[in-house]
């Protein structure tokens, strides 16, 4: 039986808590009430649960018995700043397709206000995130990262195969790429990093610095995709090789 399925604000061994706008959702909207059974969510860990209590704008859970959880794809999106409502469209989708973690970069050509504004943006993309975690039925939730200058993520983003989604790529596409990454890294998982370019693409200055910096360009096909399809074609064909 497929039970609706919460992420804990607070949790331990044995109990877990909802409160905010999950909590009065669930007091207010579905009427909750003590023995209503559901799945909670709580770190990367999935429980049958059931209501203990009910206290103001706060639901207590006691903990039954562990579920399956099914790990997120060991996937990092680098996803450039562009407009807000399609990159949280790509957020939700990538989120959706099992990304681990999207770090929103500022790139050359992503718009100035949107850049400036996008710091006190990332509380709603982690809000999106989550309500389409919850929806997929995820055992976890992505992580978000605060935006960065490109230059900076790329100085941190060392780990794993870094492939840049380039529109103008021909001779190796994203399908090959990864390939090549699940054939290096044997039987484990590989760590994969991508890089999705503003409404107006890279600059040749930043395609040098992915370049220095060993990243992969790689192609998902002849077309210009708009940045949000690209975000999500690259989730959907890694989570068609990896799952
Ligand atoms: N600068 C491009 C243009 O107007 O010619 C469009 C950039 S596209 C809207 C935004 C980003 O999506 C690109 O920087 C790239 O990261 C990704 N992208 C779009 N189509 C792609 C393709 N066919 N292969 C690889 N990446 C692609």
């Amino acid at each position: 039986m497929t039970r609706r399925r919460w992420i804990a604000d607070s949790w331990d061994e044995a109990t877990a808590s909802l409160t905010g706008e999950q909590a009065s959702h669930l007091i207010r909207v579905l009427r909750a009430q003590p023995g209503m059974e559901f799945d909670i969510v709580a770190g990367d860990r999935v429980w049958h649960a059931v209501i203990a209590g009910i206290s103001g704008d706060s639901v207590r859970f006691n903990l039954l018995a562990e579920e399956k959880a099914d790990p997120a794809l060991p996937v990092t999106l680098l996803l450039s700043v562009f407009r807000f409502e399609r990159m949280e469209w790509a957020i939700e989708k990538a989120t959706e397709l099992g990304v681990e973690r999207v770090l929103p970069v500022i790139a050359r050509r992503s718009e100035k206000h949107l850049a400036q504004s996008a710091k006190t943006r990332a509380e709603r993309w982690r809000r999106i995130a989550r309500e389409a975690a919850k929806q997929s039925r995820r055992s976890d939730v992505p992580v978000i990262d605060d935006p960065l200058p490109l230059k900076t993520a790329l100085q941190q983003e060392k780990q794993g195969a870094r492939l840049l989604l380039a529109e103008q790529e021909r001779s190796t596409t994203l399908r090959h790429a990864l390939t090549e990454a699940l054939a290096a890294s044997g039987d484990q998982m590989p760590l994969i990093s991508m890089a999705v370019g503003p409404e107006g693409g890279w600059t040749a200055e930043e395609e040098a610095l992915f370049d220095a910096e060993g990243w992969k360009p790689v192609s998902l096909g002849p077309r210009i995709l708009r940045a949000e399809t690209a975000a999500m074609t690259a989730m959907a064909v890694t989570a068609a090789l990896l799952e």
